[in-house]
């Protein structure tokens, strides 16, 4: 029977199934944060430790300010207890750790591709939501609980309830100024944050084939904006190029295996999925968010929906309701938007093409409003760095920070003052989600650039024709 590439994967990690249709697989690799105590505690409290350390990696992200060079440049006690407490527990139980100042430290869903931990074929897990990222290799990946985390810690397996399958399918490339960034708001706008809710979706088609690794990855992260449970797409050509001499990635006859067995793993043809959706990559514009779910996106060249027009009651109000909270008007173009602050970073957007494309826009032009581009990680930053970008960003009035998770969560010093209105290559624009009653519209990097430019939400292909 033609098997779906999740399907493929799902089988080759099944340890048992239950009657009740609960079924243990095997975790081939965890990635760990700060944030994870909660499962070191539970395995602690209960004695255990954790089963496989070597298939275990783990770096401090979401409570690391990104000023911080060291625990102790941390000036907030409780901050620098939580990246303490994660030195002490990675040392303790053995795993591949990345402290601060590890060269190879960073957001985990930027340093699981970048080491080669995210490989085509395996299923990772992490306490994140966001590890749908790695399905960009051809994973199944997605984020579990602090008690699943504690589960893995102590058995490297996971009870799981097989989800419904999805494919996405975006035909033909989209055009010029338009990026991953772009295709993934496109689609949550077409299915609705809601639309892959209980699914794993695999994206497919010569619209999504034609990007490159990076901007994959940042298709597949915000998968779960959708609702969805893990986002895939099929390993090529680019995704073996990709993966090839990366630190834990197989070598030798083993990468020869790899090959072999990555090449089985594309859906086969006829596969069914539970649910199809359908999009045209050239109908894509850069894109911008005007409310408080990523499911409001607009075409920069859009203006901001009016309840009046919606006639469903409880959508008219959710639309009232966002455009009271974002503090703009029906009927407002996108592009009269003012932009208050701009945030450029996160797992979503802070890979070394993010950063090139935004520097890119930046290069020769000043911002005039304060903009913050933060690294995903160390080998990210040092790029930047060789390639002169962090000057492009200064020399534009930029700031330049440290790699982590910064203003994407805001768990930190990196939030932004109360009522603000900031253009975020984050992935997640809910109320307060960047400080108490901050405005959060999502953008790729290169339009976060532009508003930081310009001051307000800017089409990047009319100010690159303007070079
Ligand atoms: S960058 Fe944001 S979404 Fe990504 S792991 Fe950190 S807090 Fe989560």
């Amino acid at each position: 029977m033609a098997k779906s590439m999740f399907e493929k994967i799902w089988d080759d990690h099944v340890v048992v199934e239950r009657d009740d249709g609960q079924t243990l697989l095997y975790v081939d690799r965890h990635l760990c944060h700060d944030g994870s105590f909660q499962g070191y505690y539970t395995l602690n409290s209960q004695g255990r430790t954790l089963r496989r350390p070597d298939l275990t990696w783990g770096s401090p992200d979401h409570y690391r300010p990104t000023d911080a060079q060291s625990l102790n440049d941390i000036s907030d006690p409780a901050l620098r207890e939580k990246v303490a407490l994660f030195d002490k527990n990675a040392a303790e139980s053995g795993i591949h750790y990345y402290g601060l100042d590890s060269e190879k430290m960073g957001v985990v869903h930027v340093i699981g591709p970048e080491l080669g931990i995210t490989l085509p074929g395996i299923m990772l897990v992490c306490g994140d939501s966001h590890t749908a990222t790695h399905g960009a290799l051809g994973a199944f990946a997605f984020g579990i609980g602090a008690s699943e985390v504690a589960h893995v810690m102590a058995t490297q397996t996971l009870w799981q309830k097989k989800p419904k399958s999805m494919r996405i399918t975006v035909n033909g490339e989209v055009g010029f100024g338009v990026t991953g960034k772009d295709v993934i708001l496109a689609i949550i706008a077409k299915i609705s944050a809601a639309g892959a809710a209980g699914h794993v979706v695999e994206f497919a088609g010569s619209g999504i084939t034609a990007l490159s690794m990076e901007e994959r990855m940042t298709v597949c992260n915000m998968t779960i904006e959708a609702g969805g449970r893990a986002g895939m797409i099929a390993p090529d050509e680019k995704t073996y190029a990709y993966c090839k001499g990366r630190e834990f990635a197989p070598a030798g006859e083993k990468w020869d295996r790899a090959i072999e067995y990555w090449k089985t793993l594309p859906s086969d043809p006829g596969a069914v999925f539970d649910k199809e959706v359908t999009l045209n990559g050239a109908d894509i514009a850069p894109m911008v968010t005007w409310g408080n779910s990523p499911e409001n996106g607009l075409p920069v060249t859009g203006a901001v929906p009016d309840p009046a027009n919606e006639p469903d009651p409880e959508k008219r109000e959710a639309i009232q309701g966002a455009l009271e909270y974002m503090g703009i008007s029906a009927g407002m173009q996108i592009s009269d938007i003012a932009v208050d602050q701009v945030y450029i970073g996160s797992c979503t957007n802070g890979r070394i093409e993010d950063l090139r494309a935004a520097a890119a826009v930046a290069k020769g032009r000043k911002a005039v409003v304060a903009a913050r581009v933060v690294p995903g990680s160390e080998p990210v930053r040092r790029q930047a760095v060789e390639e002169g970008l962090d000057k492009i960003f200064l020399e534009a009035g930029f700031e330049w920070r440290l790699p982590g998770c910064a203003s994407c969560l805001c768990l930190n010093d990196e939030i932004f003052a109360p009522g603000t209105r900031t253009a975020s290559t984050s992935n997640r624009n809910f109320m307060g989600r960047q400080g108490e009653r901050v405005r959060t519209h999502l953008v790729s990097p290169a339009m976060a650039a532009a508003a930081a430019i310009t001051g307000h939400f800017s089409d990047v292909r009319d100010l690159a024709e303007d070079k």
